[in-house]
């Protein structure tokens, strides 16, 4: 993992053994299932490193150092996949609640079985639709911190996140290149989820190439009801 340890101190952060072993048990058991399910393109071991654990991590340069160190944070990832952004950033943060949702079963048991092995406590596996979880209470409006990775364009993705943000609480979704467009046809969407856009922080660090942002909303008031709308409307007319 020297790759990504290298990176990470330049973010400020140093791993310790713990966590750099769980990174390196993470890679064997996601090269390992990709065998048999596909979890992911990327199977180099120095890819990997860079272009899913660092990208992953980067999110934490979104958040306020009290956040960081808060052992109440909650967060969820919203179309977390084989885990990510979700589980990079339970290895690096330690104690905070994490929901890792995504719709399709089969990615739910590398999940189930990959954070058991990294002995990663307080972490729950959600197999559902976004648009169904969030209207669920235990779920909806119950988060400080909403992450999304690669789901879908931004006008989409805010309605399938922001339900589960709590008033007060932010969603980080991470994007790549050029996003100007993205995010001004997300702007009244934002404006309809009780969101308003707060930042985009661009990514900068030599180990990752081409344009990565942070597009960063805060929730300031309640998502109406009728949101988010059934499965499949978000993406076949974003509002
Ligand atoms: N975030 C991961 C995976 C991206 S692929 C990464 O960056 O590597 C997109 C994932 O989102 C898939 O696993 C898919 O099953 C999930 N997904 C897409 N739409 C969803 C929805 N409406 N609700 C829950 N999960 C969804």
């Amino acid at each position: 993992m020297k790759k990504l340890v290298g990176a990470t101190h330049r973010l400020g952060i140093e791993l310790n053994a713990r966590q750099v072993r769980q990174f390196e048990l993470y890679y064997q058991e996601l090269i390992e299932w990709n065998k048999k399910f596909n979890l992911t393109a990327i199977t180099d071991y120095q890819e990997v490193q860079l272009k899913h654990f660092l990208d992953s991590i980067t999110v934490i340069l979104a958040l306020t150092k009290e956040e960081m160190e808060n052992p109440d944070l909650s967060i969820i990832d919203i179309g977390t996949g084989a885990g990510f952004p979700g589980i990079p950033l339970k290895i690096l943060l330690g104690q905070p609640r994490l929901v890792l949702l995504d719709s399709t079963a089969k990615k739910a048991t590398f999940l189930h079985h990959v954070t058991q092995r990294l002995e990663l406590s307080n972490v729950e596996i959600v197999i559902g639709r976004a648009e169904e979880i969030a209207h669920l209470p235990l779920y909806r409006q119950q988060f400080d911190l909403v992450v999304s990775r690669a789901v879908a364009l931004l006008s989409v993705l805010v309605e399938l996140a922001l339900p589960f943000c709590r008033i007060g609480g932010e969603f980080v979704a991470q994007k790549k290149g050029e996003i100007r467009q993205e995010i001004i046809k997300a702007n009244k969407a934002i404006d309809t989820l009780g969101g308003k856009l707060s930042q985009v922080r661009k990514i900068e660090l030599e180990e990752l190439s081409g344009e990565r942002y942070l597009v960063i909303i805060d929730k300031i008031c309640a998502t109406p009801e009728k949101y988010p709308r059934r499965p499949g409307v978000p993406k076949r007319r974003p509002i």
